[in-house]
């Protein structure tokens, strides 16, 4: 009996395929039926719908933006074009400790839950509303979340500047663990902000143990990316080896003058934790960070830019230098005056971001903010500069490499929680 012969719905030819195994590239065509890769091969003569000529082109999956805080921004903006004009066709929303959901807010949202939107935008209560809202507005791209510290503080505490008391762990304990049933990846961590530092190692590890039962992820935005950077990558192994679970180190970086060159000593740490148990990491581009505008990094060793200011919105857009010299202040005292506000720190250097990007368990997220008025370049440049600037002109990758950490790799951010699965489309291996 001759074989039926296969009807593709569309087939791109002669494309030069890198499919994100970090692999060496290849010609080949793809075919695709109902909007699914049916085969990759010589499709010479097999017949189709539409096809694209791909010469002198190249074909990857679509890029995973792991560490994202388009939680609210999906929903207003489904059409995503930060992300999509990047080639990105999935994102990780929930990074830092602050989720869009499960939330239930009296008040404003506390610092720097207000870097995904205001009081009116905290709407979600348990996972599966936000699930479901973000399937009514069918976002151009696939959705994954992760559920926020902060965020979970913020329903059961009335301060956050103090560790959780045993109640309060356990109210934020059955939180997350509903969460994952609704299809939560696992836990974020924003351990820096002032909502989260006076958390002491036990109440992550408490919550953590939820994460264990269903093969859930930690990822976590360190105690300290400065002089401290080192106790706070053993806080973070410690509760994942405790825990039995992966960990992701947030926009992994060594920040602040004092701290540079530090890479030296912080991939070698991360590189002996990653040959005893599941780590791994992910980074940005840049050598400028950005969040809201934190007292404790400003300083006179770097330039600080000012993104937007609540009670000065008119200095939004001004270095924070200037904006000192201009109200005859020092730096700290006109950072004050314009809080709450966000800012760009010009403070890592660059030998650090370049072997950040080198470490072989480095993923690409961009950690793009997309409520900000003056958003740092991330949001709508992580990947291309990665492409153009990193792999193609400084060659610190080569392109199957720099595809492998924006697609295969990013699946050690997905964990292996099967029963909870994404919010939208992707399938899990
Ligand atoms: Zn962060």
């Amino acid at each position: 009996m001759p074989k039926p012969v296969k009807f593709y719905n569309w087939i791109i030819r002669n494309a030069v395929i890198l499919d994100g195994s970090g692999g060496s590239e290849y010609r080949a065509d793809v075919g695709i039926i109902d909007n699914r890769i049916a085969c990759i091969g010589d499709l010479d003569g097999r017949e189709c719908e539409s096809t694209i000529d791909a010469q002198g082109l190249c074909l990857a999956p679509g890029f995973i933006d792991v560490h994202t805080h388009d939680d609210i921004h999906l929903l207003n903006n489904p059409e995503m074009l930060s992300k999509i004009s990047q080639g990105v066709s999935t994102v990780i929303v929930g990074n830092c400790g602050i989720s869009a959901s499960p939330v239930s807010l009296n008040g404003p949202p506390p610092d720097p839950m207000n870097l995904l939107g205001n009081e009116h935008d905290f709407v979600f209560p348990r996972m599966r509303d936000y699930a479901a809202a973000i399937n009514r507005v069918q976002p151009s791209v696939n959705v994954a979340a992760l559920v926020g510290h902060t965020s979970l503080r913020a329903n059961h505490m009335n301060q956050l500047d103090r560790p959780a008391n045993q109640g309060e762990i356990l109210a934020m304990r059955e939180d997350l663990a509903l969460a994952l049933v609704d299809g939560a990846l696992g836990l974020s961590s924003g351990l820096s902000y002032e909502s989260a530092i006076n958390a002491p190692a036990d109440e992550l590890l408490s919550l953590a143990k939820e994460l264990t039962k269903s093969g859930a992820i930690y990822t976590t935005h360190l105690r300290s990316e400065f002089e401290g950077i080192l106790d706070a990558m053993k806080e973070a192994f410690t509760l994942g080896k405790e825990s039995d679970i992966p960990v992701v180190i947030s926009h992994f970086k060594c920040a602040g003058v004092a701290n540079w060159g530090r890479t030296l000593e912080t991939i070698p740490l991360l590189q002996q934790a990653a040959s005893k148990q599941e780590v791994a990491c992910d980074c940005y581009p840049y050598a400028a960070s950005s969040s809201t505008l934190d007292l404790k990094q400003v300083t006179d060793d770097f330039d600080i830019f000012i993104t937007w200011s609540d009670p000065h919105a008119e200095m939004a857009g001004k270095m924070l230098a200037d904006i000192a010299s201009e109200w005859n202040l020092s730096l700290l005292s006109a950072a004050k005056k314009l809080r709450p506000a966000g800012a760009v720190y010009h403070s890592m250097d660059e030998a650090d971001v370049r072997r950040v990007l080198q470490y072989t368990d480095c993923m690409i997220g961009s950690d793009g903010l997309p409520g900000d008025p003056h958003p740092h370049p991330r949001l709508w440049g992580t990947f291309p500069r990665v492409l153009g600037h990193y792999s193609r002109d400084m060659k610190i990758l080569n392109l199957p490499e720099a595809i492998r950490k924006m697609t295969g790799l990013q699946r050690l951010n997905l964990g292996s929680n099967n029963e909870a699965l994404l919010l939208r489309g992707i399938m899990p291996t």
